[in-house]
């Protein structure tokens, strides 16, 4: 536990969005990295609940940041198919990619990260859980199971429950949560039965018109190095339906199909909270990233989104340091203005659009008959954000 209790910047959370705005950090502003604080709750490798499905956006930033996916464990996922009630179209990450995405379980990648943090001279101390924030003109204060702290900024990036965006936006929790419902298990690859290819994953979207504003999903993975199956249901819960059908029935149906009995199965549920322009981003001495500020709306994607958060974040701590204002009042511009916010703002409404689709008909005819069209939209406006920032930023 380290004495020190005054640092120039506290990070809360060591998921993606908090390591990467660490690290991001440290490429840009090397001077700062002994005055970096990153505070998790848990220890590594702690459980997250996740998917794992890792887009070709999350590997440019990670390659930006000097780090290698290939030494972390992780499957090739061959194909992504979309389909509606087993049919559809199937498309890869990258036209002409060798693979659709890949896919990590978290304890391992989260791990992994964070360990390349701190070879890289940033303290990340665990078992310490944030309880308290209060901001003020000339500092900080954060409160915690291990004692208070004090820093000039503090991000948040504690995750869809965060604490540090209660200080951010206290009070402000008028009109609907934007919050997505997902339930997620893990089995085993269950080849036998299933009418899945294993090399491949799957999205569904049966359970649009039963008023679930999402799909179930199933995934290969590697769990402790033996191949696997993850599983689960979302909904992105952007309009206020009353679905007709609960999510955990949505899955015993999904599961019925493969010859599983959810049953027989250890359910887990966790929010993520997604992107809305008119959030609040930011307050002096704080800001936000990843799922604490709001991630993909159309398909619950926030691993790459986290990551692309740190590096905004970081300019926008380096600036402050700079010009010494900790004001943060630019912060939703340059979100905004990242690629990031502009296909996560995208994602949004597509989210909203597509998902007022609640007709079988329709949902039948998107995905078996407009393959193409929805592969250019998703390449043109969706995907593919990290490489066109970096390509903007080298022009
Ligand atoms: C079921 C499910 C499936 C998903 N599948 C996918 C997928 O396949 N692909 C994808 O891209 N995204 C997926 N996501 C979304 C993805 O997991 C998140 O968007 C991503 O984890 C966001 O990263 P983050 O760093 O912002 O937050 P987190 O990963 O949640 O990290 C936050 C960190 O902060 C710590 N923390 C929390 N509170 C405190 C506190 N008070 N004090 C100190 N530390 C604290 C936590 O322990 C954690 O380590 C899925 C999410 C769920 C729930």
């Amino acid at each position: 536990m380290p004495s020190q209790r005054n640092y120039r910047i506290i990070i809360a959370g060591a998921g993606p969005a908090g390591i990467s705005t660490a690290l991001h950090l440290a490429q840009i502003a090397p001077e700062l990295i002994p005055h970096i604080l990153v505070l998790e709750k848990a220890r590594h490798p702690r459980p997250k609940l996740c998917g794992g499905g890792l887009l070709p956006d999350a590997e440019v930033i990670l390659r930006h940041l000097g780090l290698d996916i290939n030494e972390a464990p992780h499957t090739d996922v061959d194909w992504a198919h979309f389909d509606f009630e087993g049919k559809g179209m199937r498309m890869r990450g990258e036209k002409g990619g060798r693979f659709a995405f890949r896919t990590i379980r978290r304890p391992e990648f989260d791990a992994w990260l964070a360990a390349r943090a701190r070879a890289r001279g940033i303290l990340v101390q665990e078992d310490t859980c944030i309880t308290g924030v209060l901001a003020g003109e000339e500092e900080v204060l954060v409160i915690t199971s291990q004692g208070e702290y004090r820093a000039a900024a503090l991000v948040g990036a504690d995750g869809s429950n965060s604490v540090v965006r209660q200080a951010v936006a206290p009070g402000k929790r008028r009109g609907k949560p934007r919050l997505a419902r997902l339930l997620e298990v893990v089995t085993g690859p269950g080849a036998e039965l299933s009418p899945h290819l294993q090399p491949d994953s799957y999205f569904d979207f049966f359970v649009a018109p039963h008023g679930i504003q999402g799909y179930t999903w199933d995934f290969p993975a590697l769990e402790k190095g033996k191949p696997a199956r993850v599983r689960g249901v979302y909904d992105s819960n952007i309009h206020d339906l009353e679905p007709d059908m609960t999510l955990r029935e949505a899955l015993a149906q999904e599961f019925a199909r493969h010859g599983l009995d959810l049953a027989d199965y250890r359910l887990e549920s966790h929010p993520i909270r997604w992107f809305e322009t008119g959030d609040t981003f930011s307050a002096p001495r704080l800001l936000l990233a990843g799922d604490a500020a709001g991630v993909d709306a159309l398909f619950g994607e926030g691993i790459s989104p986290a990551l692309g958060y740190g590096a905004i974040a970081a300019e926008a701590i380096r600036e402050a340091f700079a010009r010494d204002d900790f004001s943060f009042t630019g912060y939703r511009r340059r979100i905004l203005s990242h690629e990031l916010g502009k296909a996560l703002r995208r994602r949004t409404w597509f989210a909203r659009f597509f998902y007022s689709l609640r007709s079988p008909v329709i949902q039948s005819i998107l995905w078996r008959r407009c393959g193409p069209l929805i592969e250019w939209i998703v390449r043109k406006w969706l995907i593919g954000w990290a490489g066109r920032e970096e390509r903007k930023r080298a022009s």
